[in-house]
């Protein structure tokens, strides 16, 4: 199915909004034409910052190998997901499709779209369930299939193989959030797949591995079709000349960042055998991620014990196939010593 026969008829024939920027996109002495103040301030953020996100974008080619010409940038991801579903969910007919247990945001911005959400739930040991997948595709024809991979909250990495057949089949947009994938080893991006099918979606952000959570820097990477939908519906500058030069800064030293990747996936190793040892503990479900998961008989007694010790954790006890579970974040190796120190006083 082509991009035009998905999208929501009034975004296809919208007018985009021309901001000063895009009516002058070359480099001047003077600029009197956006009402900016001229006072550069203490912060130098006087100017409205560029639409197109062009430096950071350069970079992100260049440090995560993604095309310039595929990327868009969002404010985070979680921009990124709210205007996928803005352009492709007609609010009070369409759906979207997630598989459970998967990232909370999916259904929380199709609901305020008032987009219904199809849970195709994951097999018990936190596979996706492709029968199950191809059926609901076939039958509920959802806009868009969202598949998080790395998982969050499950750590699991979908294979590439499996991605491409649900995509293949998929005639609605399919959506791969690799948020997490810096931290899984020998990990296969599904961006090559957009290439051969334009209904593929890759989401990226700079706030897990990278380290900038308080910038919101997300990024698209899409066909030229859907590249160009985002563009038009985004907010003209939705990233802030003070996120972009923290991402700027932050990719100009990748260094840093495998150095911070590497102590993560250690840590996330010793904490997953340490954990294991603890009387309390049911399981450690192996993850890909900078999350360890740890299944205990009280999930609710151990987070309540930690909280009082200042160590926050979070409880996924409720979400579907993780009863018991504790979400518990990769922390600096002091922080992680704390906590093994926190549990060793807690028996149960
Ligand atoms: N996707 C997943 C799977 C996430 O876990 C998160 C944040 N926890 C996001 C997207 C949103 O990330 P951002 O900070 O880029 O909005």
């Amino acid at each position: 199915m082509s991009i035009d026969s998905l999208v929501n008829k009034h975004i296809l024939d919208m007018a985009p909004y021309s901001s000063a920027r895009d009516d002058y996109k070359g480099s001047a002495e003077i600029y009197l034409d956006a009402n900016e103040s001229w006072d550069e301030g203490i912060s130098s953020s006087n100017r409205y910052p560029d639409p197109e996100c062009t430096e950071l974008r350069r970079l992100v080619e260049k440090e995560l190998s993604l095309p310039f010409d595929r990327t868009a940038i969002g404010n985070g991801s979680d921009e990124v997901i709210d205007l996928l579903i803005r352009i492709f969910c007609l609010p009070g007919r369409d759906s979207i499709a997630i598989t459970s247990p998967t990232y909370g945001a999916y259904k929380v911005f199709a609901a305020t779209s008032n987009v219904s959400v199809i849970d195709i739930p994951q097999r018990e040991n936190l596979t996706l369930d492709e029968e199950a997948i191809v059926e609901a595709l076939d039958e509920k024809r959802p806009k868009i299939l969202f598949i998080c991979s790395p998982g969050n909250p499950t750590g699991k990495v979908v294979p590439l193989s499996l991605i491409e057949r649900i995509a293949e089949h998929n005639s609605g947009i399919t959506v791969i959030d690799e948020a997490y994938s810096d931290y899984a080893s020998g990990f296969e991006s599904a961006v090559p797949l957009i290439e051969r099918n334009e209904r593929v979606v890759v989401m990226r952000t700079l706030s897990k591995a990278w380290g900038i959570a308080g910038a919101r820097v997300g990024i698209l990477v899409a066909s030229r079709a859907i590249r160009e939908l985002f563009v038009k519906v985004k907010p003209p500058y939705n990233v802030s000349s003070l996120s972009q030069r923290a991402a700027v800064a932050t990719l100009s030293d990748p260094d840093r960042i495998k150095r911070d990747i590497k102590v993560t996936v250690e840590e996330r190793k010793m904490l997953e055998k340490s954990l294991l040892r603890y009387p309390f503990s049911r399981e450690v479900i192996p993850t890909e991620a900078n999350f360890v998961l740890l299944r205990v008989t009280d999930p609710v007694g151990l987070y309540r014990y930690l909280m009082d010790r200042g160590i926050i954790v979070r409880d996924r006890s409720c979400e579907r196939h993780l009863g018991g579970v504790l979400r518990i974040t990769v922390g600096s190796v002091e922080e992680n010593r704390k906590l093994m120190e926190a549990l060793d006083g807690y028996s149960k």
